[in-house]
């Protein structure tokens, strides 16, 4: 399949703002693939999502822009200088990529590119290392641009760099393929509904499309990987889907070759997507959000999330919160845990009953302190190195906090309510002191007890607790943020409600004492509807000097030459970053604002939301820019502070 057709749905689908819209491009897209070439969905879903493996494979195209514009140069014969100040003019490498191409001639027309080309062409370049990786980059890159053809080059170098800017995100592609399997359903097996369109009314083909939405999000969500997806969609089609990709540590023996980039997956291990919380600003809210419901508290850990996997083999697998691969991180942690499971059969010492064979734990890991007994600040677990970690040169020890139990002994809990899953957790597995323990808890609705409990929280170094549900609504939802699971925060008490996860996008320079350095922030939210940031404070109160310093010499390497495009501000900063950079902001309470933008449109119809007194509470590094704080996010907090008021 050409891959021009994909760029041509990107140039309309950069063209409107309206989601549905969006959605109904895109499936039109699938359902000609589906009916042309089924086995190149892959190909094309993995671009549309501008992915090129799950994040657990930890496979990185690499790409600079500055290796972009010398693959550029090569392959048009203009000068890296050219280029440069032609970018610096632009402010969009897709842009000058297709005015290069277009002043270029060629004696021969190029073999067209197509959706595999340019897929396996990406996969060759995240491949590629070694001292000659650098010139192999550029190299592979540069058979790209010499094939392209009207905008194929921009969508490359957006692919390059890791965001289309088509105002897509992945769950617009996974609705738009809800969509196309309403239409075309996609299987060799008869589907088990009558999708006939001439017996169906619009109404009946809205709900089957939400339906088929809603299955392909499941399974993406128990088994983030489309490789499985996918191919699985295509030959058993929409309503068996979820027999076929669901929630499994399981089994060293399934393993295969992805028909496109040839790297071999193993389907063991495969991180689900966690669950998250909402936001509470106190026991008030909590009783009246939970009220007749059975719910339960737990202190809430200050480290990192771990998704243990226990395969029957005795490998461990640990993923943190973004589904990446992080057993190399905690050697120590995959070593306790194994060394309990062979134990098991001779010893009592285990955290593993004998009759356990394969589990999925979800867990904080927290730096812990064994002589002391006692839980370490979070910037403890920092000091940690993040890659090829060495069990002997650890010096922060780390415990295991359990929380949660989705998969036991080939068996998927996800649908099971909390209470049972935390009494099958409890029966499974044996705490050790200052390695592993449950998560702390308290079943109880008395105010009083609440905050005894919360007070307590804080002084055993927890953020704030957790409030579940417990029996009614309260299964375990993989990548949802759920109303079944609040947190309260301490800082929450004296602030809105929660900090936000805020992408870096600009900076002013730094006068009096902090000269030299960058001085005051401007940060802000993830618009996943028009995929763009939109400005939410200028922050320069929360850093000490070291800090000041150190975050200058990280945001360096993230200057662009321009206000990016995806920016959405009436500020103006004298230095722009490439949103990279995500930090944990505090801040006193919401407000309109001229100059900021967040939730522009909907809580005001030329204003947006901004913040007011934000404080630096801490980089994160565990997120991405997709993991930011969502301008929903940030209306909803907008919109609980007027009501709580
Ligand atoms: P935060 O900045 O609060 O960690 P987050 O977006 O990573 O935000 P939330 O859903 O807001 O995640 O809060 C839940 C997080 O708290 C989990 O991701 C987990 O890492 C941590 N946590 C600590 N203790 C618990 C617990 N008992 N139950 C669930 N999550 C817990």
């Amino acid at each position: 399949m050409p891959y021009l057709v994909v760029a041509r749905v990107f140039e309309k689908l950069a063209k409107t703002t309206k989601r549905l819209e969006k959605i109904d491009i895109m499936a039109c897209l699938f359902r000609s693939v589906i009916l042309l070439r089924p086995t190149e969905l892959l190909a094309v879903v993995y671009l549309c999502c501008n992915q090129i493996a799950p994040p657990y494979v930890g496979l990185e195209l690499g790409v600079g822009d500055q290796v972009i514009m010398k693959s550029l140069g090569e392959s048009t014969g203009r000068s890296l200088n050219d280029i440069k100040s032609d970018f610096t003019k632009a402010g969009d490498l897709g842009v000058v990529a297709v005015a290069s191409r277009s002043r270029q001639c060629t004696i021969f027309a190029p073999r067209m590119l197509t959706v595999q080309s340019v897929f396996s062409t990406l996969i060759s370049v995240a491949n590629s290392e070694g001292k000659q990786s650098m010139t192999q980059k550029v190299r592979l890159i540069q058979s790209l641009f010499v094939a392209s053809r009207e905008t194929e080059a921009k969508f490359i170098v957006r692919h390059l760099q890791g965001k289309l800017r088509i105002g897509v995100n992945e769950q617009t592609v996974l609705a738009a393929l809800g969509r196309a399997c309403a239409f075309t359903p996609p299987a060799k097996v008869p589907p088990v509904v009558d999708m006939s369109k001439e017996l169906m009314n619009s109404e009946q083909m809205e709900e089957l499309e939400c339906h088929n939405t809603a299955l392909i999000k499941k399974a993406v969500c128990e088994l983030p990987n489309y490789e499985l997806v996918i191919p699985a969609l295509v030959r058993y089609g929409i309503d068996h889907l979820n027999e076929h990709c669901h929630i499994s540590p399981e089994c060293n023996t399934i393993v295969y070759v992805c028909v496109l980039c040839k790297m071999i997956y193993f389907k063991q291990g495969v991180p689900i997507k966690v669950m998250l919380a909402k936001p509470t600003k106190g026991i008030a809210e909590i009783l009246e959000r939970f009220k007749s419901m059975k719910f339960t508290l737990e202190f809430k850990y200050d480290g990192e999330r771990a998704q243990i996997h226990i395969l029957s083999d005795g490998t461990v697998k640990i993923f943190s919160r973004n589904a990446e691969n992080a057993t190399a991180k905690f050697p120590d942690l995959v070593n306790s845990i194994r060394k309990v499971k062979c134990n098991c059969k001779k010893k009592k010492k285990s955290h593993l009953k004998p009759d356990i064979t394969s589990a999925i734990i979800d867990s904080e890991v927290v730096a812990y302190d064994r002589k002391e007994h006692k839980i370490l600040p979070f910037q403890q677990l920092t000091t940690r190195k993040r890659k090829d970690v060495n069990e002997a040169d650890v010096t922060v020890q780390v415990c295991v906090y359990a929380f949660d139990l989705l998969f036991i002994n080939g068996q998927s809990l996800l649908s099971e309510p909390f209470e049972v899953r935390r009494s099958k957790m409890h029966q499974a597995f044996e705490p050790k002191q200052g390695e592993f323990a449950f998560a702390h808890y308290k079943d109880t609705t008395d105010p009083e007890e609440i905050q005894q409990f919360l007070d307590l929280a804080v002084e055993a170094c927890c953020e704030g607790i957790m409030v579940k549900t417990l029996d009614i609504d309260a299964t375990y939802e993989p990548a949802k943020r759920s109303r079944k699971w609040l947190k309260c925060k301490k800082d929450y008490l004296d602030g809105v409600g929660d900090t936000l996860d805020l992408v870096v996008m600009g900076a002013f320079h730094g006068t009096g004492k902090r000269t030299g350095t960058y001085g005051t922030y401007l940060l802000g939210c993830c618009n996943s509807e028009n995929d763009n940031f939109q400005s939410l404070c200028k922050c320069a109160t929360g850093f000490s000097d070291e800090q000041l310093k150190e975050l200058t010499d990280v945001m360096k390497n993230h200057v662009v030459g321009k206000k990016p495009s995806e920016y959405e501000t009436h500020m103006d900063c004298p230095i722009w970053f490439e949103p990279k950079i995500v930090w944990e902001i505090k801040c006193a309470d919401l407000t309109i604002s001229p100059v900021h933008c967040g939730g522009v449109g909907v809580v005001h119809e030329s204003k947006g939301i901004g913040l007011r007194f934000p404080r630096l509470v801490r980089k994160r590094d565990d997120k991405s820019v997709d993991d930011a704080t969502s301008t929903d996010q940030v209306i909803e907090m907008f919109q609980n502070q007027k009501h709580m008021q």
